[in-house]
């Protein structure tokens, strides 16, 4: 049973849309369709008013490579040598922002906390508020996955709005895109991905972008073909590449589901998951990190010093539940349950405790 925070558990109609007949993406226009309607189906998990425009239209694009692409992707399309990047962070994907920035030629100032605490949001307001203070692009992470933690975007978005409104802002939201609400219409570009809470297979990247990011993108040159959201802007010449066509069918079935279901009861399923694994994690004396109040609805963190890899075997091997350690220097100290997607279910979370029980 897999039951970590990506990917997750993909359900059974979507592993039989993923075994229909093979379509050519380039040549038949089924596909055009199956893409049209993944983004438009998109959009609504995304919270996008259909009807928004000007400074409040939001287009969504699928790029055909893991979520990191979209990561990458937006780097790349809107730094270029000399951009200034603010990149806040408190875990390994925020502090991650700032080597794609340096690659690309951009000048990263990266405000941190440690990967235990809440964005510095008291930094944040110093950096923005620096004699010399002159940033293009911020960037942050909404579910930090690898602690857990479910970061107050909004909070830190209120302060680079007043600050300067011009700052154009990324937000990975891979891991909370689907299970939370995510504030989309504030974000220039909102990234996700297939493979975590529209449990999809992994293999596409997803992103949000609003009018200003077009502009600012078509702006300059391109520095890198792949790594590239314009070429889907417009998609009605055609894909600029071959598109992953059973990714897409994949996403495009998933997303019925999730549809189907109502994004409201889909939020209510992962805080009741959530919820409920924690509640067993404090009958066995396991802390959750980084505690209550700032928990992802989509993945819990307990604390188990120096003992995550050897409970992850051991429930793999004995009970055949899948979870995962941290990442980074404290790999070791948590063990992560992932209640995402379809994993987000409270019998999974309970199918899941009682084996950590039986082996702690
Ligand atoms: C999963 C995830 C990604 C995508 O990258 P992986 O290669 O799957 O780690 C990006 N950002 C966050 C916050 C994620 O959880």
């Amino acid at each position: 049973m897999l039951m970590t925070p990506g990917p997750t558990a993909v359900p059974e109609p979507v592993r039989e849309a993923m075994s229909r007949e093979l379509i050519n993406p380039d040549v038949d226009p089924a596909f055009r369709e199956i893409y049209d309607r993944v983004t438009e189906r998109l959009a609504t998990a995304y919270g996008i008013d259909p009807d928004a425009s000007g400074s409040d239209a939001r287009d969504v694009v699928v790029l055909g490579g893991e979520g990191i692409l979209g990561l990458e992707a937006a780097v790349a399309s809107l730094v270029e040598p000399g951009t200034e990047v603010l990149c806040l962070a408190n875990g390994l994907y925020g502090e991650g922002f700032a080597d794609f920035v340096a690659s690309y030629g951009g000048d990263p100032t990266v405000v941190a906390a440690e990967h235990d605490e809440p964005l510095p949001l008291d930094a944040l307001d110093e950096a923005l508020a620096a004699d010399d203070a002159d940033f293009d692009v911020a960037t942050m992470v909404h579910c930090e996955t690898p602690t857990g933690a479910l970061n107050d975007v909004d909070a830190a978005l209120d302060r680079i709005e007043a600050a300067d409104a011009e700052i154009l802002t990324v937000v990975d939201a891979v891991s909370s895109l689907g299970g939370v609400s995510v504030p989309t219409e504030r974000i220039d570009v909102c990234l996700g991905a297939s493979q975590k809470c529209f449990s999809a297979p992994p293999g596409l990247a997803t992103a949000a972008v609003s009018d200003r990011a077009w502009a600012a993108m078509e702006a300059r040159e391109p520095h890198s073909l792949y790594a590239n959201f314009l070429p889907f802007r417009d998609v009605s010449d055609g894909f600029p590449y071959t598109h992953l066509t059973t990714e897409v069918v994949a996403l495009d079935e998933a997303l019925g589901l999730l549809l189907d279901e109502g994004l409201d009861a889909v939020r209510e399923r992962h805080a009741a998951a959530a919820a409920r694994c924690r509640e067993r994690g404090a009958e066995l004396g396991l802390e959750t990190v980084p505690g209550p109040e700032r928990s992802s609805p989509t993945v819990t963190a307990f604390a188990v010093p120096g003992r995550a890899e050897s409970l992850q075997e051991r429930l793999r091997e004995e009970h055949d539940v899948l979870l995962a350690t941290g990442l980074g220097d404290g790999a070791s100290d948590v063990l992560r349950v992932g209640h995402m997607g379809h994993s987000a279910r409270v019998d999974r979370v309970e199918e899941t405790m009682d084996a950590l029980a039986a082996v702690l």
